[in-house]
């Protein structure tokens, strides 16, 4: 393999010791008893597929390399998303599926590229509202298609320049025509992936800021009225994030997924998944933080021992071991738990156990994404000048985990969410 920089500042010894390989046998080793023989080997299988990959294309992970180059052929192999049974519209080679699947495709994804892990997250966003209504449309089944075999990235399109945290008040409208289609007018934001998308799925309202009367849409951005640029975010340098402007943009009706009064109840929906992706990718990014801390701090001497053995590094590691493992099996049970309830109840679950889980994954996310960003910091400086320079991962994770807290809902509006949820059990339980 190729290297990721071009002056280095750690001995060969110590970077060949960071493998891919040897990352991977790291968490292996730690994961084995927790997952099932079934859940190890296709854990084992995604990182298979990415020890080759990595060879085969000579990847570095340097600043000169284009993830999107990369979405093809892990669309081929059927690793952008594993969230639900798309044997259903017939792309039967995406076995094993469901929120644990996707957690293991995830994770094993995120140790080989985190930048591209998350570009291949947004993308299942815009997949997971066509899967909920294609109703069997052509159209929408083929832009779900296009996202799911790596043909096309995908991205969603919900916040706007004025509205962020604020989702549901949208400036954003939409106008019905007499043959069903609709005209939209308005600007979006800090959509990820839309300027490499094909496909985008966009929320607007007939009356601004009235939020029941949001819909949805599915939109290609080569359609005249779209104006895809980039916006640049320094920490995830490689991913392209859109800003569009959408003039008069027409949508013919079967690209219409849900019209006027449906559009908040199909956002609402797509909170669960997205949640939990977001901490998905922020507990995987622990996970690479502290392999690479760990495999360093075995390695490296210092006044004559392993700077592992000083317990200014080794007491601080393990405490960020412990919480990283603990919230692993936290958010394996929450996905062990949704599949089965899925499987239950069909995607449609009751409100009491939807209103519950809504609930945990914003807990998940909220403790995941601010672990996250403490762990990958405090990783990095505990390999010192090793841990800032470019000659590992330890800078993107660094990086990367700085903005996990921002997207799907800031740490303070799953406050608020959680806030509520308070107040509601409160009611249920004092009589
Ligand atoms: C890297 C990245 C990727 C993103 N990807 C997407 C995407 O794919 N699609 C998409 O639609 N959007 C995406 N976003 C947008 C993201 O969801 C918003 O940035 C986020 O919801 C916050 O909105 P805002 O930036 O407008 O901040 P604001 O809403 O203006 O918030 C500013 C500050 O005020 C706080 N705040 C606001 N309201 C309250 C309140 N009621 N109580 C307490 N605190 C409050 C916030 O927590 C924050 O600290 C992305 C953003 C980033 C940075």
């Amino acid at each position: 393999m190729g290297r990721r920089f071009e002056v280095q500042a750690i001995n060969d010894e110590i970077l060949d010791a960071m493998s891919l390989e040897n990352r991977y046998n790291f968490v292996n080793n730690n994961l084995r008893s927790v997952l099932t023989p079934d859940q190890f080997s296709f854990f084992n299988e995604v990182q298979r597929f990415c020890k080759r990959f990595e060879k085969k294309n000579d990847i570095t992970h340097g600043p000169e390399e284009d993830v999107y180059d990369w979405v093809p052929e892990f669309g081929k192999k059927g690793y952008i998303s594993r969230f639900h049974d798309y044997s259903k519209i017939g792309l039967d080679n995406l076995q094993p599926y469901g929120a644990v699947a996707d957690f293991l495709r995830s994770l094993a994804i995120d140790l080989f590229d985190t930048q591209f892990a998350m570009g291949a997250g947004a993308t299942v966003l815009a997949t997971n509202p066509l899967w909920e209504h294609h109703e069997n449309i052509p159209v929408r089944l083929e832009a779900l298609r296009d996202m799911l075999t790596g043909k096309s990235c995908g991205a969603i399109l919900i916040t706007e320049p004025e509205r962020g945290s604020d989702a549901t008040h949208m400036l954003t409208t939409c106008e019905e025509q007499p043959d069903g289609s609709f005209i939209l007018n308005g600007t979006k934001i800090f959509s990820t992936n839309a300027p490499k998308s094909d496909w985008v799925v966009a929320y607007a309202t007939s009356e601004a800021n009235n939020s029941n009367t949001m819909a949805q849409f599915l939109i290609n951005t080569n359609w005249e009225g779209i104006d895809v640029q980039r916006v640049g975010i320094p920490w995830v340098p490689k991913l392209y994030l859109g800003k569009e402007e959408l003039v008069n943009l027409r949508v013919p009706k079967e690209y219409v997924l849900g019209g006027p009064g449906r559009g908040k109840a199909h956002l609402f929906e797509g909170l669960i998944p997205e949640r939990i992706g977001i901490a998905m990718v922020s507990i995987s990014q622990c996970w690479g933080a502290i392999t690479l801390a760990t495999i360093y701090a075995n390695m490296r001497e210092q006044m004559g021992k392993k700077i592992l053995i000083w317990q200014g590094v080794g007491f601080p590691l393990t405490d960020y071991w412990s919480k990283t493992t603990n919230l692993t099996l936290a958010l394996l049970k929450f996905c062990e738990l949704y599949d089965e309830k899925i499987e239950k109840f069909g995607e449609e679950l009751p409100n009491i156990i939807r209103q519950t889980m809504v609930a945990s994954a914003s807990q998940l996310k909220y403790h995941i994404t601010n672990l996250s960003k403490e762990i990958c910091y405090e990783c990095g400086n505990l390999m010192g000048g090793a841990g800032v320079c470019d000659n590992t991962a330890m800078h993107d994770y660094m990086n990367i985990s700085r903005i996990q807290e921002v997207i799907g809902g800031t740490s303070q509006i799953q406050q608020y969410i959680m806030s509520m949820s308070l107040r509601t059990l409160y009611k249920m339980s004092v009589l």
